[in-house]
């Protein structure tokens, strides 16, 4: 036993498959050999089966639980790697309790896949070396940019924001056009200045936003390095970004939500831009909110957050209105730019074409011989969302899910070529020549995608540039920037898309917005779809007639045309007068009416098996565990309309149901909603929860999602 050091051993986080387990902390000795080196925060070597694995230490300890014989020794130590801040941890710790995962499972993955494989190919610790030197500091000796004079409501949330001394969160509420992104360049500005080796991180819910804020970013501060961080980045590059993060070398910190878990030693202030967005919620493995995140890792290193939206979340929005958060408003669009005005079009028994009121088609018209750009928005791609054989009633169902296959073109061939696919599972399939079920050659395309809106603009308004952007055209690496770059130019007249054109552009010739198809959220059954489709609409909208008033102001006022067959629907109301608290207020109303967040606290059970009942009979099973573990006997089946009734401190357990889409890629799906007046009982009861679902030992596949953004 002389070659092990005294009583040591190191609890290593490792991303193994354990969650069904519970664990993923694992007791290793340390060597003698190794006891001057390891310390909490090491990247370590060790044995696993067969192979080994790259895990980081997560705590050291004189003893361990299990038999100290049948513990295995660390084969190596990183020395080259960059030892993680125990904040980093701290967070890491945080993250795995509140969403009931492992350690290793938040830790790890946060780290690029290139620092965390084991070094037995390449020489020891090349792999950091390389990425250092792929990082470059900033070119020296560059002019920053000059920013603009800011307005008054800019000044005084900037002071307001200067003023934070430690945790602090700010909810920057301003309308699209007011320059909230000047106010966070200005903030972070400051807090650069003021200490010459802090650092600062700015989320961004998209990975298409990126390179355009980076490239403000550089500009403005020519002095600092930014590193960038998502997912679409190479190997190296996520690697030489991440490690310049790590080691403090970048000042600038941009990412997408994966950002918030890199380990920043000298963090100084956050900014979250469209802290509404969906996105910032992972929706698989470890299912955190990285706005959530976000906010802890500021409490836990007590600096100043901003939280910045035109439409913020209802959570935020509930959480300035009770004063947690300070709001700070931009009630106006930069430049003295009027918002646009938004008119109803009622497609009550029209005659449309292509998809188009004849107002719309007007409008477009209008714009165009003015010289304008217009954007048609349609949150559907691909060209028609199924196909049908109007004589014996076939749809193009797919056959792995409760979806259709979505009629495609494909390539810029002539005559075009289409295919189906699942927007699902992605499975994908030739177009039949005729109906597979009745032998009809002429199958019909039914509704509109947006390839087809494309056509059919070109087919309106021919001799015009039209430019469509939707995730299909983002496939192609570069495509979607070509479009957007394309549009600043001035050499598109007509942009058709879907929300990726929502977010952050800054088309100045942009006047007319029209939403071909807006009543999907108006009678979902998710709560949740109001508040989506109130600040997709707003943000699209929020495209139009940003140019600055001069002269000719009338002509330049942006419009917005909203296609619907409910005109008289009150949220149509609110978005006419650009009233988003009163939007938000009367949510906020009905949702605490019918106790549902951020009235309460929601947490989903999924399951899934190969047939329905097996999922169902699973979270039957879980549900009577679980209401065997509740202190008092809370009525079975509390229902929706009862949830009110929920005393303090109460967690009910409702009744499981298929999910929505209920089959996906060949698996049946179910799940169990459980709802909480407040978070400490919740997570208590979670706990105890899983410890006895682990011991079930189903072959039904299950995973919690803690405040599910989709129910
Ligand atoms: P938001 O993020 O609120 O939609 P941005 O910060 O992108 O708005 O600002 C919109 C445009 O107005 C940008 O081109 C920005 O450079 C410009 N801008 C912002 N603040 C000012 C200001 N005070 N004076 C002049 N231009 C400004
Ligand atoms: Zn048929
Ligand atoms: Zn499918």
């Amino acid at each position: 036993m002389s070659d092990i050091a005294p009583n040591r051993f190191a609890q290593v986080a490792l991303d193994v498959p354990m969650a069904h387990l519970g664990a993923s902390l694992f007791d290793y000795s340390i060597a003698a050999a190794f006891a001057g080196v390891v310390a909490v925060g090491s990247w370590v070597v060790v044995p696993w089966g067969q192979g080994r694995r790259v895990g980081v230490v997560a705590g050291l300890s004189d003893h361990c639980e299990i038999d100290a014989a049948r513990v295995k020794p660390l084969l190596a130590v990183l020395e080259d790697a960059p030892l993680l801040p125990a904040s980093w941890l701290e967070l890491a710790r945080f993250c795995a309790d509140y969403y009931h995962r492992g350690i290793g499972e938040v830790t790890l993955p946060a780290i690029p896949k290139l620092l965390r494989t084991p070094p037995s190919a390449r020489p020891r610790g090349s792999a950091f070396a390389r990425a250092r030197e792929r990082f470059a500091p900033p070119a020296s000796a560059r002019a920053a940019s000059v920013p603009p004079e800011l307005n008054e409501a800019q000044r005084s949330a900037l002071d307001a924001l200067r003023a934070a001394d430690g945790f602090a969160v700010f909810l920057l509420h301003g309308i699209t056009g007011s320059g909230k992104t000047e106010v966070y360049l200005h903030w972070l500005d400051e807090v650069l200045a003021r200490d010459a080796r802090c650092q600062v991180l700015l989320l961004v819910p998209e990975i298409a936003l990126t390179p355009q804020l980076a490239a403000q970013v550089a500009a403005r501060f020519p002095a600092h390095s930014v590193a960038v961080l998502h997912s679409d980045l190479a190997d190296s590059d996520r690697a030489a970004h991440w490690l310049a993060a790590v080691e403090g070398r970048a000042r600038v910190v941009i990412g997408t939500r994966l950002a918030v878990l890199a380990p920043l030693p000298a963090l100084a202030a956050i900014v979250v831009d469209e802290e509404h967005d969906a996105s910032y919620k992972q929706q698989e493995g470890v299912r955190y909110s990285a706005r959530d995140l976000a906010i802890v890792a500021a409490s836990q290193r007590k600096v100043p957050i901003a939280l910045g939206s035109a439409t913020p979340s209802l959570e935020s929005w509930h959480a300035a209105r009770r004063g947690r958060y300070r709001l700070l408003a931009l009630p106006e669009r930069v430049g003295g730019a009027q918002l646009p005005t938004l008119e109803r079009v009622d497609l009550r028994g029209r005659k449309l074409r292509h998809e188009l009121a004849p107002e719309s088609i007007e409008a477009i018209g209008a714009a165009l011989a003015r010289g304008e750009q217009a954007l048609v928005f349609i949150n559907r791609r691909g060209y028609a969302p199924v196909l049908a054989c109007e004589s014996c009633g076939w749809l193009s169902r797919c056959s792995d899910c409760s979806a259709y296959r979505v009629l495609h073109r494909v390539g810029a061939a002539r005559p075009a070529r289409y295919r189906l696919v699942c927007h699902h599972c992605s499975a994908e399939q030739p177009v039949p020549r005729a109906c597979p079920d009745c032998g009809n050659v002429d199958l019909t395309a039914l509704g509109r995608g947006t390839q087809r809106l494309e056509e059919g603009l070109a087919e309106l308004f021919p001799g015009h540039r039209i430019a469509r952007l939707d995730r299909d055209v983002a496939r192609t690496r570069g495509a979607a920037q070509k479009v957007i770059d394309a549009a600043h130019a001035g050499d598109v007249d007509i942009l058709v898309g879907t929300q990726m054109l929502a977010k952050g552009h800054d088309f100045r010739r942009l006047t007319l917005v029209v939403a071909v198809d807006s009543d999907g959220g108006l009678f979902s059954s998710d709560f949740r779809a109001p508040e989506r489709m109130f600040a997709t609409l707003m943000q699209v909208a929020g495209r139009a007639g940003r140019e600055p008033q001069r002269g000719e102001a009338a002509q330049r006022l942006g419009r917005v045309i909203v296609q619907t067959r409910f005109p008289d629907h009150p949220l149509f109301e609110y978005l006419a007068r650009h009233d988003y608290a009163g939007f938000a207020d009367a949510q906020l109303a009905e949702r605490r009416e019918v106790g549902l967040p951020p009235y309460r606290f929601q947490v989903l059970l999924r399951a899934e098996a190969v047939t329905q009942a097996e999922a169902l009979a699973f979270l039957a099973q879980a549900r009577a565990l679980g209401e065997s573990l509740l202190p008092s006997a809370t009525p079975a089946g509390l229902a929706r309309a009862s949830a009110d009734s929920l005393r303090d401190g109460a967690v009910a357990l409702l009744d499981p149901v298929p999910m929505a889409m209920s089959r996906l890629a060949g698996r049946e799906r179910a799940q169990l909603l459980i709802e909480a007046s407040a978070r400490p009982p919740l997570h208590a009861f979670l706990r105890a929860w899983l410890d006895g679902l682990r011991e079930l030992r189903s072959q039904v596949r299950w995973q919690l999602d803690v405040d599910p953004l989709e129910i």
